[in-house]
């Protein structure tokens, strides 16, 4: 659609890649279902589809306005994250290259590279991404050929100056690929900032109400989007079309929700961080947060709906995360209905014992858009009875 660069981002998410139908007027896209479609003629393509594991209405429609609320030029949508991240280390590296990840990045992430790829010989490090210093000299060292980060990142919320590691990486030779899955496009667009591919996984906040599970790449460079098209067409592992088509209901409302989970996360941090049964508040939004003066700078709308808390004790956590009515003890982040999870034996069950391994104490948020003092007064509760 040729107006979609003037169009401000909530705009663009609703009218970007579909003006409703031609032959009947449907304000809503269809789904297309068809495995496959009709050629008028040997090679006559309608649209450029011919079987869907190549393009389909619906994926290409997610693809257009993904990419467009990145700001970027090419958007490629996988059947999950995962599938998202791994065709962007098979495209971008080869036996002998290397990833250099932030210590904190999701642990399937780094369980990707470690456990998957490096049979094929890539392997990975990691250092912490909240010291540039550490960051540079990683480079210089391990000389890899991906920089990957997370900002903020999870589950402590670090910030991490987008511009500065995309300056060191290239400097280094290196590519930034950032997984921007936590602030969204609402609030940040890394390859504005200088990153080279943006990922996520769509089935948190782009989607949005935890029924689907699908991951997107955007990036700008033609070459590096034909090799990840060619991974869509010759591996498979794409959206589907009623998981493409959720996604793009879901980002309809994209803006308004990330404006509401930034919302009651601020007033949830605020009030927590004067609770004395809260020993520390992690939210990017708080004052005392170290690297709030750079959230600023980079996510200048909101400060995101993630949260964690570090509490007196192991059992106190626990308790804590077993006892919350309204905050639902699952995986996952990003939906409309809150969250709770307990990192250490949860999303970061895979880093235990390792130097990636999560404090006992620390229990992550996903804060949903309910209204702030229901779920306020939640936690309170299950704070009284874990103590
Ligand atoms: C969930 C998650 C992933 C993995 O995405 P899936 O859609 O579950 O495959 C990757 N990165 C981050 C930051 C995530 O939260």
């Amino acid at each position: 659609m040729s107006s979609d660069e003037k169009w401000g981002f909530s705009t663009r998410s609703i009218h970007v890649g579909y003006e409703s139908d031609p032959s009947t007027g449907a304000v809503t896209p269809p789904i297309s279902l068809s495995s496959t479609f009709k050629q008028d003629g040997i090679g006559g393509f309608r649209g450029g589809f011919e079987y869907s594991r190549g393009g389909n209405p619906n994926r290409n429609m997610y693809e257009e306005i993904v990419a467009s609320l990145e700001q970027g030029k090419h958007g490629l949508a996988f059947a999950s994250g995962l599938a998202a991240e791994d065709a962007i280390i098979r495209v971008l590296l080869k036996p002998g290259g290397s990833v250099l990840m932030a210590n904190d990045v999701y642990g399937g992430s780094h369980r990707l590279v470690s456990r998957i790829h490096s049979e094929w010989g890539v392997s990975v490090s990691t250092t912490d991404f909240s010291d540039l210093s550490k960051i540079e000299a990683a480079i210089a060292e391990r000389k890899p050929d991906i920089v990957w980060l997370e900002t903020p990142s999870n589950p402590l919320l670090k910030v991490t100056d987008l511009a500065e590691v995309s300056k060191l990486a290239h400097a280094g030779g290196a590519l930034l690929v950032a997984d921007n899955t936590f602030a969204t496009p609402y609030l940040q667009q890394p390859l504005t900032l200088g990153a080279d591919v943006v990922v996520h996984s769509a089935t948190k906040y782009l989607s949005g109400h935890s029924d689907s599970l699908t991951g997107v790449v955007v990036l700008n460079d033609d070459d590096i989007a034909n090799k990840l098209r060619f991974q869509q067409f010759a591996a498979g592992a794409i959206a589907s079309p009623f998981d493409s088509w959720l996604t793009v209901r879901g980002i309809r409302t994209l803006g308004i929700r990330v404006e509401k989970h930034s919302e009651n996360a601020l007033k949830i941090a605020k009030t927590l961080s004067s609770d004395s049964r809260v020993k520390e508040v992690f939210y990017p939004g708080l004052e005392s947060h170290p690297g709030h003066e750079l959230a600023k700078r980079q996510m200048p709308l909101g400060f995101g709906g993630m949260l964690s808390l570090r509490l007196e004790n192991e059992n106190v956590a626990r308790k804590v995360a077993e006892s919350t009515v309204l905050f639902q003890l699952a995986e996952s982040l990003g939906g409309v209905e809150s969250l709770m999870c307990y990192p250490s034996e949860m999303t970061h069950a895979s880093v235990k014992g390792t130097e990636l391994a999560v404090d006992p104490a620390i229990i992550r948020l996903s804060v949903g858009i309910e209204n702030a003092e229901d779920l306020l007064a939640d936690i309170d509760s299950a704070l009284t009875k874990a103590s």
